[in-house]
């Protein structure tokens, strides 16, 4: 199998006969060997017996429904670990983006690349509440992060299948999968991919979704950096915490033998007793970072490094 298509489909009724008819046109052109995995995100119209009818005419097309909505993240989720292609490309089911993009996005992954990224260079939707807060979200996902994207929202991807095994995805966490398989070493590219307006159905996202992103990117930037060393994020901020108390309880002491102010009427005094407090507790927290980690890794038998190869290793051996 060449590639899987993964689509999560929610409350798409009046899409999915034009999805399936567009991505089976754009693919009948090549001669790859592909599926197309529709994953019914708890839909309540008529999407999943839409669904249920083109995958009894189609065996390429494989649908898996949930039995409420869970979301787009483990929607996709669902598809990836379905997925059995050599490359995994998910896109939305709502007609905006293009199938008859793939092959171009498949042959940036031949060339070398292990994640492709679609950008939406030319994108169909209003600026005030879509294209400026995906700016601002592209900014700093790619700033915090180290990997460089314009479209880290835009669905529409292309993933070699080892890549994604070792990813677990939560929350929003699929707009994240560039800069989590890039931790574990995966090459990552962009190209510019087409964009249409949503021409039925209703976008299942507002405003309120630009909170969630950044919620989710201060866990992926915490993972990413500190997720085997807690204490190093955290004790390093209570060692801070403690020595600024210090400098404020010297200065209260200062205060008192050479300017005869009484300890207790310095506000600065109040300051020592917090900040020592804060970074004890910031201390505290880091120590039981490590426990959990501990837990995390070991429990999971998960290790803190990402091998490429091995020569003349014996799988038994590790
Ligand atoms: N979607 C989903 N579950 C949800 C919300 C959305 O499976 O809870 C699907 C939706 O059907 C569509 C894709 O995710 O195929 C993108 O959603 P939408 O078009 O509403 O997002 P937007 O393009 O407005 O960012
Ligand atoms: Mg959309």
């Amino acid at each position: 199998m060449d590639l899987s298509v993964v689509v999560p489909i929610y409350n798409e009724e009046e899409n999915v006969a034009l999805l399936y008819e567009r991505v089976t046109a754009a693919l009948a052109v090549t001669d790859l060997c592909y599926e197309l995995i529709l994953v019914d995100d708890g839909s309540s119209d008529r999407s999943y017996l839409l669904l249920k009818d083109i995958a009894s005419q189609d065996q390429r097309v494989k649908v898996i429904r949930f039995r409420r909505n869970f979301g787009q993240t483990a929607a996709m989720a669902a598809g990836f670990d379905a997925a059995s292609g050599r490359v995994v490309v998910p896109m939305d089911g709502d007609l905006q983006n293009d199938p008859t993009d793939i092959p171009r996005l498949l042959a940036k992954i031949d060339e070398g690349n292990d994640v492709v990224s679609g950008w939406r260079k030319d994108r169909q939707d209003t600026f005030i509440n879509r294209k400026l807060p995906s700016m601002i979200a592209n900014g700093l996902i790619s700033r915090f992060t180290g990997v460089h994207l314009h479209d880290y929202g835009c669905t529409l991807k292309a993933y070699r299948k080892e890549v994604l095994e070792g990813i677990n995805l939560y929350g929003e966490m699929h707009r994240f999968v560039p800069a989590l398989a890039s931790q574990v070493g995966a090459k990552v590219t962009e190209i510019p991919v087409k964009h249409h307006p949503r021409l039925y159905g209703t976008s299942k996202y507002g405003i309120s979704r630009t909170v969630r992103v950044v919620l989710d990117l201060m866990t992926v930037k915490f993972l990413l950096q500190y997720s085997t060393k807690p204490i190093q994020l955290f004790g390093k901020w209570g060692v801070y915490t403690i020595f600024a108390g210090m400098m404020s309880g010297l200065a209260t002491l200062y205060m008192k033998i050479f300017e005869h102010m009484s300890m207790n009427r310095n506000p600065l005094w109040i300051l020592t007793v917090f900040l020592v407090f804060m970074g004890v507790q910031f201390i505290v927290l880091g120590l039981l970072g490590e426990l959990n980690a501990r837990t995390y890794y070991e429990a999971q038998g998960k290790p803190i490094y990402v091998v490429r190869e091995r020569l003349n290793i014996e799988r038994e051996a590790l």
